[in-house]
């Protein structure tokens, strides 16, 4: 932040900025639109920061100069990869699906940004970029106290966007459309967006749902290197979704997310990846229809936990070399198995 040329921190006392909440924004004094545009205009500019100037020389009638302003020393303040990275998440603020700022979209250019919001709609902020120019806009009151909310039913916390919109696209009106450069050290790799990491083909791809599997781009040397390990394959009792056991008549192999285990008697949680998935406890995810034994399948064998793709084992294999799988569950042979997942 202070290679980014903000004079405004508090980096001292009980009100210093220097914690986590910096990264959204939350600083005790604010920061000015002029430093603020300045900084995206460092991330615009490959990383190389320049201080903003007011002017850039003063003459006199005679043509002398008085004060000259025009010397630029800009500062490396992030990488070009960094820069380019960040870039490329804030197209998808303007232009991707689901973007917040749409409405801030030049006119035939490529463009990106990122809008802001303080507590109760005080202030709303959108600074964006084209390979061209940076400019931010805020709206909200010289008095932001108590009562002076924008109102987004209104429309005042979007037009801020439109307003940009429109300045932007007539200053970009004459010129040609490009993208931002893309620096060298820039590599695409396809990861599981459940894990973060490699995807593992056959595996991440068939979870079920549509985009589980992305491809993204990383500064080289910082992508994942490690495949998957929150998608396993396992034997899924068709009658009942839970893993199967030996007893089970219907058995299909599935991928699933693996749930987290929560502790005994705690309801797991229900979420987005619940219908995907199956708990990492395997007393709540084993069948308890046709009970009688439990397959577990091999990766649960070796080491108790998730190691990437699991490739199923024939049940009965399995259950010969380790008959004492079955014993050795604690929730196997009291038939409690099913419950502590319903609590
Ligand atoms: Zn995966
Ligand atoms: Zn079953």
């Amino acid at each position: 932040m202070l290679r980014f040329g903000f004079t405004s921190l508090q980096l001292d006392g009980a009100n210093s900025d220097a914690g986590q909440a910096m990264a959204l924004g939350g600083l005790t004094n604010g920061v000015s639109n002029l430093e603020l545009t300045a900084a995206y205009a460092g991330i615009a500019n490959g990383g190389s920061y320049y201080k903003p100037k007011l002017y850039s020389k003063i003459v006199d009638n005679e043509g002398n100069v008085i004060l000259d302003n025009t010397v630029e020393e800009p500062t490396q303040v992030i990488s070009e990869q960094n820069a380019w990275l960040l870039i490329d998440c804030m197209k998808d603020v303007v232009t991707g699906a689901g973007g917040t700022s749409s409405a801030a979209k030049i006119s035939n250019m490529t463009t990106a940004g990122k809008s802001g919001t303080t507590s109760e709609n005080r202030d709303v902020w959108f600074v964006g970029m084209s390979p061209y120019y940076t400019a931010g806009i805020w709206v909200g009151y010289d008095n932001n106290g108590y009562k002076h909310e924008l109102s987004s039913k209104a429309g005042e916390t979007s037009f801020h966007k439109k307003l940009w919109s429109k300045v932007m696209s007539r200053i970009h009106q004459n010129l040609e459309n490009k993208d931002f450069d893309k620096p060298s050290g820039i590599v695409q790799v396809t990861i599981c967006t459940k894990s973060g990491k490699l995807a593992i083909p056959g595996v991440c791809d068939s979870d079920g749902r549509s985009g589980i599997v992305i491809n993204e781009y990383f500064a080289d040397g910082t992508q994942p290197t490690e495949t998957c390990d929150k998608h396993v394959l396992a034997n899924i009792c068709a009658d009942t979704g839970l893993l199967a056991t030996t007893m089970c008549p219907n058995q299909i192999v599935q991928s699933k997310v693996l749930l987290p285990a929560m502790q005994d008697g705690v309801a797991e949680a229900v979420t987005l990846d619940t219908a995907y998935g199956i708990s990492s406890n395997l007393a709540a995810a084993t069948c308890t229809v046709h009970t009688g034994g439990v397959y577990l399948p091999s990766i649960y064998e070796q080491s108790g936990a998730a190691a990437g793709a699991v490739t199923p084992t024939d049940p009965n294999a399995a259950s010969a070399a380790n008959p004492d799988a079955a014993a050795a569950d604690p929730a196997a042979g009291d038939g409690t198995a099913g419950s502590a997942a319903g609590q």
